[in-house]
């Protein structure tokens, strides 16, 4: 925290309305309505020319909507924050509105499966080409980068691997070459994570995890942390000289995601600002639960090893106390003696729930190799580092008690 500045949770909960309520509410109004009403003729002409700004139709923005993104800005100390339908839906938006047809993104090899579709399928499609690489190896990243390379995008942590990118030493190659940084950081929320402190240019969460309050409802969010001259970015260069220092958000609101739809609701931001405000919480309890099993896990037979990169055995333990303030997250895994283990554990579970998802409230286990990558051939699984002996948890906010019993009966054929 900085010097005179409120904490996170002090912030969240007091950012102010972006104008008073009209009867003084305490908590902020669902305002779910789709357009609003202007006084004059002159008035919503200055509106839409965009001389000032007022809420004229919720596709682009919404007063609720627009207090979530007063609130992430807050957390996060960013300079811009534009919240979004989806996590899927804030990085297709930010990938199209920073690369023009012609220049490429250099991206992680290990990330989130539709993510990766996304880039291998539908932005070449675009125009955008994509180059993979392992991002935890800045040599191999500056190899394939080139003049027309404008984006290098990872996850924080990846998953189910669990790897971390040094990120300060990746945002010093990115400096060089006139690259933007942007992260997907959902599940190191920015309680956890200061972007802006590691070198990272823009910022990307699916709301949909932690923020939410536990898989309440769907949504993303863009933060610009303000820290790039998109003057000297090809795709923002005119926006840039009509609007500055806003030339990303506005492009995004304006054309991209007005044109492409994919709006939070207010009902969704309501979930957003309830959910973000207790936060913190959460991830506490659940990074204690995660140090908890680590340490049952440790000492059990049946479990081959485990990973988790809050505890001392992990291999990036030391960046991860770094990078995330000693709180990686609560995505954990376990390896068994083989894949008929891993189902016999799975379909023993009583309490723990057997679900994809990530950051519920409840702990969730899925067996990767069998069903998120089923998609993928086996020498695909080995490369992406998803073994057919592996269950990844997502550990909840449960008492860890309860958790430990179930695993024990579970790991008990
Ligand atoms: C879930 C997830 C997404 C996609 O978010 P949605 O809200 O489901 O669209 C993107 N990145 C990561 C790391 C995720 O875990």
């Amino acid at each position: 925290m900085k010097k005179g500045q409120k904490g996170f949770v002090t912030r969240s909960l007091h950012t102010p309305y972006p104008k008073k309520d009209a009867y003084n509410s305490l908590h902020m109004p669902v305002y779910d309505g789709v357009a609003f009403e202007f006084d004059s003729a002159e008035k919503i002409e200055e509106v839409f020319s965009g001389k000032v700004f007022e809420h004229a139709y919720s596709r682009t923005s919404n007063p609720t909507v627009e207090y979530f993104e007063h609130k992430i800005k807050a957390v996060t100390g960013g300079y811009a924050a534009v919240a979004l339908a989806s996590g899927m839906a804030a990085i297709s938006n930010v990938l199209i509105s920073l690369v023009e047809n012609g220049g490429n993104v250099v991206a992680s090899n290990h990330l989130f499966g539709h993510s990766y579709a996304l880039l291998k399928e539908t932005l070449p499609s675009l125009g955008i080409e994509v180059r993979f690489a392992d991002m935890t190896d800045c040599g191999a990243v500056e190899k394939v980068t080139d003049d027309k390379t404008r984006v290098y995008f990872f996850e924080t942590i990846t998953n189910p691997q669990l790897e971390i990118v040094d990120i300060a030493k990746l945002s010093l190659i990115a400096r060089k070459n006139n690259v933007v940084v942007v992260t997907d950081s959902t599940i190191t929320p920015p309680y956890v994570f200061d972007s802006k402190q590691w070198g990272v240019d823009v910022e990307v969460m699916s709301t949909t995890k932690f923020i939410s309050g536990g898989a309440a409802a769907f949504g993303g969010v863009v933060v610009d942390n303000g820290t790039f001259d998109w003057s000297k970015l090809p795709a923002l260069q005119s926006w840039s000289s009509k609007f500055d220092k806003n030339a990303l958000v506005v492009r995004i609101r304006k054309e991209i995601f007005r044109h492409l739809g994919a709006t939070m609701t207010a009902h969704t931001a309501h979930f957003m600002n309830l959910g973000l405000d207790i936060m913190s919480l959460r991830v506490d309890r659940c990074v204690e639960n995660c140090k908890a099993l680590a340490e049952y896990f440790q000492n059990h037979p049946k479990v081959k090893s485990f990973s988790y990169p809050g505890v001392l055995s992990h291999e990036n333990f030391e960046l991860a106390e770094k990078l995330f303030s000693g709180k990686p997250g609560a995505v954990m895994t376990i390896d068994l003696e083989s894949k008929e283990a891993c189902f016999q554990f799975y379909n023993r579970l009583n309490l723990i729930r057997r679900a994809t998802n990530l950051n519920d409230n409840k702990t969730l286990a899925i067996h990767p190799a069998s069903t998120i990558y089923a998609e993928f051939s086996d020498e695909e699984k080995e490369e992406m580092g998803v073994r057919s002996t592996m269950i990844r948890l997502s550990v909840g906010i449960e008492d860890v008690a309860d958790l430990i019993e179930d695993l024990n009966q579970a790991l008990d054929f």
